[in-house]
């Protein structure tokens, strides 16, 4: 066992590598329970002193050491449950020969080499590499690496690695095979994969904008072929992409992706072999729905981006985790935006920035978008590392416009390419580039927390000057008790009576750039001139930065907004407003006995959206869904009853459906059967658009409404339209949702990711009796604590997204979370730990859920022999930071 003991790593410790490695030659012979590695390590000093060459390692079997060819005597190294260290090596460069043996199909922490399956395959990052064999696991040590893979012909027909086979063959008068792969480009550990395995592919091609003939594969267990045409055509258009809107080619003759069924994460970019969690490459009109499309094309094309961000250059430390993560979401959330609705992806995004990162940054796991501390790595590929660092990327390019936007990433794949880099040398190629001062601006990597902005506007009819005051503040964080002002770019404009916006044009006769006015100091004002009459002020435009907005705004304002903003983002966000005033004053009326109340015109306001043909669909079905019951929680952020929250929402959701009357069946049908299903942007808005208005009609749980439900149920040929109709009766308790249920794992028995869609929609439904569903569900044979993909869509729905039936009253849902997780965590505690997050709000609840969520925390913490993973997040959570 490795030590488990904290071990705060801190980016203020960082120093260069005492040695540096050249290239990498692995000689890997696979087989299920003693895997052989040999690795010969070619090792250069990176100072003028002598220093200890200390190489990590963990659950490795050390065979054989030795130093240019000679083996190494006992004395001459000390092995450890962490590494192995040669106190004194030689003083020039010097070739270190390592084996040792490995049992990948122990491995259940999906770290290193496992088996998933059938099929050999790695995960490296964050510190797989040292599970393979010993190395300095860090970035900044960067190598070219040879890898030759052998294995039973039986067993393992296809070999892959990282970068161009250079050789392959038959092992004579053996039954073993072999290939040998060479990657050109240096790269850090992190991103060295091999997959081993009988596996069937798709083969395409491209030609690259410089004329590269580059091999496309995707690699998938035999028989799901037929199902990797949508990642195939996502992949080329990202390729495409990549050319046009950063000048960035493909540099390897070929580019596959392999599909594996055991995954922690998403997907991985490890160099020219990316290795992808199956749920996000396969799909079919029959097995995926439209949100499985959009995904599958936002994670390739995510993973392709990395090779340029990530991979090409990459991270000198994991404290510069956003360097990578950050970039390569803004620059997927870009080419959603440019494939699909840019506002439509806006709005998606800046809705599941709120959901997962507001909440993180307003918690005890709050920390910055560049930490300065960490004890497992493995807990900080959060939302804030990847959400937030895409909106810091995004403001960039807010404040410096498109074009000192691109000049800055120019520069930076220029100077850097080929290297470890931080985020300081990131933005010192914009300050460059632009010759700005980004000084201030890094405040957004090293301080936590979300400012709160609140504007007051006010209006002269005399001097015709319209004054927006506004200020900021920053709220304490963990281990931040005070903070600096942010610099805070405001897209904004003022509409006119008729709906036009007005020229911004400051006191000093100046025009406002871009429309976008920047705040740097705590509270500043700006003055427009020759506005006649109180415009609306529409401000952060696009969601300009992310910030919590307030300001003196009536609700008359929000109206027009909402029916007139020519900024669509604005447009739905107005109705959030509204619906959001609304639902936290009717959780407190339930909460006192009283019954919720309506607001007339947030109803005439939908029906306005509903009724409006000129607006996207997709637009229309995101603008007519309520903040969701964790967005409600979230604002109301103390003393939150997440039972009055669920009946406030439900009671705005039957008023919805009361007042937009036959304008819901009249859009149900017009958007209803289309001809043959395809996943495009726009069919895909129309088929949301459709069950959204499908799922209000229910809610009043009427006959002929539910009918209607389980006949598209029956009759659905895609799988969009199927589950759209199955969630709806999943939370009505009529005989139709059992009879629906039952069909549904009849007709899918045999596809484990179309079983977890049926296993979290129970995990969902809003029930006293869920609970007991889930325990029960543990036992189905479908299920396997072994599968994070099982684990995530069962008891990961449960926790994260059955806010009423989680926090139960009486705690039991806390205890069947610290039960599993307690279970969970000696296998894989990446997973386990990642559930625990979901105590992550515990302080903001009510005090009788609040002192059972603590119970249940209290006794995860006390409990002997936790991972290191499970002991930080359960530490943290529990840290009284008042
Ligand atoms: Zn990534």
């Amino acid at each position: 066992m490795r030590t488990e003991q904290a071990r705060p790593v801190r980016l203020s410790d960082y120093r260069p590598p005492a040695w540096l490695i050249d290239t990498v030659e692995l000689d890997v012979k696979l087989h299920p329970n003693a895997t052989r590695v040999r690795a010969v390590l070619a090792l250069k000093p990176n100072e003028t002193t002598p220093a200890p060459v200390v190489l990590d390692g963990e659950d490795l079997k050390l065979i054989g050491l030795s130093l240019n060819d000679t083996p190494l005597t006992a004395e001459q190294y000390v092995v450890t449950p962490d590494g192995l260290t040669i106190p004194q090596p030689p003083a020039g460069p010097f070739k270190l020969t390592i084996e040792t043996e490995l049992d990948p199909a122990a491995n259940t922490r999906l770290m290193g080499l496992y088996k998933s399956g059938a099929t050999y395959c790695t995960q490296c990052e964050a510190e797989g590499f040292r599970r393979i064999t010993y190395f300095p696991d860090r970035p900044d040590v960067m190598a070219v690496y040879t890898t030759r893979v052998e294995a039973e012909k039986a067993e393992a027909p296809v070999l892959l690695a990282n970068g161009n086979c250079i050789e392959a063959g038959d092992i004579a008068g053996t039954t073993r095979h072999f290939a040998v792969w060479h990657d050109p480009f240096p790269k850090p550990s992190y991103l060295f994969a091999l997959v081993g395995g009988r596996l069937g592919f798709i083969e395409d091609r491209l030609t690259t904008a410089s004329g590269r003939n580059v091999v496309l594969r995707i690699y998938v267990e035999p028989g799901k072929e037929g199902r990797c045409a949508w990642a195939m055509d996502s992949l080329k258009r990202s390729m495409r992409w990549d050319e046009q809107a950063f000048g960035r080619e493909y540099d390897l003759d070929i580019f596959m992706i392999v599909a594996v069924s055991d995954f922690n994460m998403g997907a991985m970019e490890n160099k020219g072999l990316n290795v992808f969690n199956d749920k996000y490459v396969l799909a079919t009109a029959d097995t995926a729905t439209d949100q499985d499309y959009a995904s599958i094309e936002a994670i390739i094309a995510h993973e392709y981006f990395h090779n340029w961000t990530g991979d090409r250059i990459t991270c000198r430390d994991w404290f510069q985790l956003c360097l990578k993560e950050g970039l390569t979401v803004f620059r997927d959330q870009e080419f959603t935006s440019d494939q699909r609705s840019r506002s439509v992806k806006r709005i998606a995004d800046v809705r599941g920035l709120r959901a997962h990162q507001f909440v993180e940054d307003a918690g005890p796991l709050a920390h910055p978008v560049r930490p300065e501390v960490y004890n497992e790595i493995n807990n900080f590929y959060t939302a804030t590392v990847y959400e937030k660092g895409a909106e810091v990327v995004r403001m960039l390019k807010t404040l410096l416009g498109p074009d000192g936007f691109r000049q800055g990433m120019d520069l930076y794949f220029t100077r850097h390419d080929g290297h470890a880099a931080t985020v300081d040398q990131f933005i010192a190629c914009f300050a460059d580039a632009n010759s700005a001062d980004l000084g201030q601006f890094m405040r957004w990597y090293s301080q936590a927390g979300t400012p709160d902005v609140a504007v007051t506007v006010s209006h002269d009819a005399k001097t015709q000057i319209c004054r927006l005051e506004i200020a900021q503040v920053v709220p304490p964080t963990p281990g931040q008790p005070i903070k600096q002002p942010m610099v805070i770019p405001i897209a904004l404009g003022l509409i006119g009576a008729d709906g036009r916006d007005l020229p911004l044009v400051l006191a000093d006769g100046r025009k406002v750039e871009r429309g976008v006015v920047t705040l740097t100091k705590p509270s500043d004002s700006f003055e427009f001139t020759g506005i006649a009459q109180r415009p609306v002020p529409s401000l952060n435009r696009g969601f300009s930065a992310p910030i919590k907005l307030s300001a003196n705004l009536s609700a008359d304002d929000l109206r027009f907004m909402a029916a007139r903003d020519s900024d669509p983002f604005n447009r739905w966000q107005a109705l959030q407003t509204l619906a959001t005033t609304l639902l936290i004053d009717n959780v407190s009326a339930i909460r006192t006995g009283k019954s919720p109340r309506e607001d007339a015109g947030l109803l005439a306001a939908f029906a306005a959206i509903l009724n409006d043909r000129d607006l996207e669909p997709a637009f229309v079905a995101l603008a007519l869904t309520p903040p969701s019951e964790a967005d409600i929680a979230r604002d109301i952020g103390r003393d939150v009853d997440p039972e009055a929250i669920f009946a406030a929402r439900k009671a705005l959701r039957t008023a919805m459906a009361a007042h937009l009357g036959t304008a819901l069946p009249e859009t149900y049908q017009r958007f209803a059967a289309t001809g043959p299903y395809s996943p495009d942007a726009a069919s895909a808005g129309r088929r949301a658009l459709k069950n959204a208005c499908l799922d209000l009609l229910a809610v009043s749980a009427e006959p002929a409404a539910i009918a209607r439900v389980a006949s598209q149920y029956a009759a659905a040929d895609n799988m969009t339209d199927r589950m759209a109709a199955l969630a709806t009766l999943s939370v009505h308790d009529l005989p139709q949702r059992e009879a629906a249920l039952g069909d549904f794992y009849r007709r899918f028995e045999s596809d484990p990711l179309v079983i977890d869609k049926w296993f979290t929609l129970q995990a969902m439904i809003p029930e006293p009796g869920t609970l007991a569903r889930v325990r029960e569900l543990t036992n189905h044979p479908a299920f396997s604590f072994a599968n994070p993909n099982r684990i995530r869509a069962l008891i990961g729905a449960f926790a994260q997204s059955n806010q009423k039936e989680f926090n139960r009253g009486d705690g039991a849902g806390y205890e069947f979370l610290a039960d599993t997780v307690l279970a969970l965590d000696p296998k894989n505690p990446q997973v386990a730990a990642r559930l625990m997050t979901a105590f992550r709000s515990w302080r903001a609840l009510e005090p009788t859920r609040r002192v059972k969520a603590e119970a249940a925390l209290r006794r995860v913490a006390a409990a002997a022999s936790l991972s290191r993973d499970v002991k930080d997040i359960v530490g943290r959570t529990l840290a009284d930071n008042s």
